[in-house]
């Protein structure tokens, strides 16, 4: 691939290239973020979990821990919601679930989601990606997969995803998809007691090696590991990633700037979620609902998210993953309940900016 010497610029361009030579029409929205961000109109990447189902039980996984609403997202719902979000200038979707591969009609639902105005990624446990589907996938519309890997330990990502077999299937998927021209993310979630360790470089060394992005996630306090701080890394590994990055640009962390902006923690401004049941998170680890979408529009819960003082001001650091003060006194809220609770539940007066009506 010749991108083992590649700068962070040099990653950057190339895909950017790449936006502009498959998808111009998106490259041009793609190019008003910037001014969009100083002037702070929100232009979030939609990760839109279309439904719970899935082949595997990962031990970690919180999709199931949602409470059923009488509403669930079709393709008609959702091409409302594309349009609201075209109408918005917002240009990047994550398809994620459950296991999408597994969704029907598929390819009903990647017509709702427009793939000529939107930048498509999908977060997948590479399962079902075979070359065949990885070229159908390509071909439908999409420009980026996303795959889990827990780690080089082979045996570890296979009980972790209580399937044996999984690591040898993800590893297939990451060049499957590459061959068939899409980008490829390898996720990965780095807790404080493995974060600063050969682990973490070796999963960089192998996405710089093969032109994929590695996109850690820091652990959160949540799911299977609700209340259990000492997961949650500190300052000493922050900075151990970011030397790590910058040695291995291929290594990335949300809250590194981008194409030259540094946003810090994205919710609202540049990452939302959305449920099965249509509930518009701030980030898929903080089970607080902003609203939901066969309530309100987009823009009202867009506009309700910023005026949350923790969404709409700049945190340089994981409010859900490394702030203590926000874990302790908001996501706390979430725990042992039904989720996600709402806005109403989590936040009071001080927290807002402007006072909801
Ligand atoms: S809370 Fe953490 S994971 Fe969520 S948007 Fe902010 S930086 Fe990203």
């Amino acid at each position: 691939m010749g991108t083992e010497n590649w700068t962070e610029k040099e990653m950057e361009q190339a895909k950017r290239a790449k936006l502009k030579r498959e998808k111009p029409a998106v490259y041009e929205k793609v190019l008003k973020i910037a001014d969009r961000h100083a002037a702070g109109i929100p232009t979030p990447i939609v990760d839109i979990a279309y439904s719970t189902v899935c082949n595997l039980k990962c031990l970690h996984c919180s999709a199931r821990r949602l409470t059923p609403k009488p509403h669930k997202l079709t393709p008609e719902v959702l091409k409302d919601f594309t349009d609201q979000a075209d109408a918005l200038g917002l240009c990047q979707l994550n398809l994620s679930g459950g296991e999408p591969l597994l969704f029907k009609p598929l390819d009903k639902i990647f017509e709702a989601l427009q793939p000529d105005k939107f930048h498509l990624s999908m977060s997948s446990n590479g399962h079902f990606l075979t070359g065949e589907m990885a070229r159908k996938l390509k071909k439908m519309g999409l420009d980026k997969i996303k795959i889990s890997l827990d780690d080089f330990d082979e045996a570890l990502h296979d009980a972790n995803r209580c399937d044996p077999g999984a690591y040898q299937k993800a590893m297939k998927a990451f060049f499957a998809a590459q061959e068939a021209g899409l980008s490829v993310v390898v996720q990965t979630v780095v807790t404080h007691q493995n974060c600063r360790t050969s682990r973490t470089v070796k999963m960089a060394e192998f996405c710089q090696k093969n032109g994929f992005t590695l996109d850690v996630m820091l652990a959160k306090a949540i799911g299977a590991w609700e209340g259990k701080h000492e997961v949650l890394c500190d300052g000493n590994d922050l900075k151990f990633l970011k030397e790590t990055h910058d040695s291995i640009p291929a290594l990335h962390l949300d809250t590194f700037p981008t194409y030259g902006i540094d946003r810090g923690c994205g919710t609202v401004d540049s990452t939302i979620h959305m449920t099965p049941y249509g509930d518009i998170l701030p980030c898929v680890f903080i089970h607080i609902s902003l609203g939901n979408i066969f309530e309100e529009s987009l823009a009202d819960i867009l506009k309700r998210g910023k005026s949350i003082r923790h969404f709409a001001e700049y945190h340089p650091c994981c409010l859900s993953g490394m702030d203590r003060n926000f874990i302790s006194k908001y996501m706390s809220k979430f725990y042992g309940k039904e989720i996600p609770i709402s806005w109403k539940d989590a936040f009071t007066e001080e927290d807002f900016i402007h006072e909801q009506k």
